[in-house]
């Protein structure tokens, strides 16, 4: 059973991972950075209180995205396994989650942490560009299109997210630093961190693979 938590600063290159590693082992994708941007897409209440958070770059508050993600994780479709994206994000999310899952008897047996250097973060993050319809990445310098401004994929448009701005990136960042890093020492007290640094998004993903094959 493979019970995944990925995590890492922004523009580490967990989306790209994680839409890798979900379709080779057939879990779903729980990112709320995505559920959240769909909220905010669909403009329901939960969408409208996420957007004045998001879009400077602060987290949602933890009871709103503890709440979201038991609910999602309840769902049959997680019964044999899952990929968590971006959260837990803070201590207190963590603790929740662990009390969760050991009540749904499913519990994280994998946190990887993908480790990725400042500078290059932001180089990543201010240049990407992601499909409006597909959420497809893209990068203006390294990762373009064949027409520019469209998806290769679906052809909609490509965009960037509000919070993809040098201002909403350093708070980002600052969170990633004070509330998100130390969740690396709880879970290495766990035993269950496993940390890539510095790889290339090729490189990665077969070391990924290879710690999960057969599990
Ligand atoms: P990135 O990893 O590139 O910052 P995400 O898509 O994971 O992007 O998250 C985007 C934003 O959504 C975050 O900056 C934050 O505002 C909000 N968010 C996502 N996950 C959480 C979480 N676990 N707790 C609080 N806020 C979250
Ligand atoms: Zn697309």
């Amino acid at each position: 059973m493979l019970n995944i938590i990925l995590m890492g600063p922004p523009g580490a290159g967990k989306g790209t991972q994680a839409k890798i590693l979900i379709a080779k082992f057939n879990i779903p994708h729980i990112s709320t950075g995505d559920m959240f941007r769909e909220a905010i897409k669909e403009g329901t209440p939960l969408g409208k209180l996420a957007a004045s958070y998001i879009n400077d770059g602060h987290l949602v508050p933890d009871d709103v995205t503890i709440g979201l993600v038991k609910e999602r994780l309840s769902k049959d479709d997680c019964a044999n396994g899952y990929l968590l994206d971006g959260f837990p994000r803070t201590i207190p999310q963590a603790e929740a989650l662990e009390v969760l899952t050991k009540e749904i008897g499913r519990e994280v047996n994998y946190v990887i942490n993908i480790d990725t250097p400042k500078e290059e973060l932001v180089s990543r993050i201010c240049g990407r560009r992601v499909c409006k319809k597909c959420g497809a990445p893209y990068h203006i310098v390294n990762v373009k299109p064949k027409v520019d401004g469209v998806c290769d994929i679906c052809g909609g448009e490509l965009v960037q997210r509000p919070d993809d701005n040098e201002e909403a990136l350093n708070i980002r960042l600052e969170a990633y630093t004070k509330q998100t890093k130390p969740l690396l020492d709880f879970y290495a007290k766990k035993g269950l961190l496993k940390t890539f640094s510095g790889k290339s998004r090729e490189e990665l993903t077969p070391q990924l693979l290879e710690l999960l094959e057969g599990k």
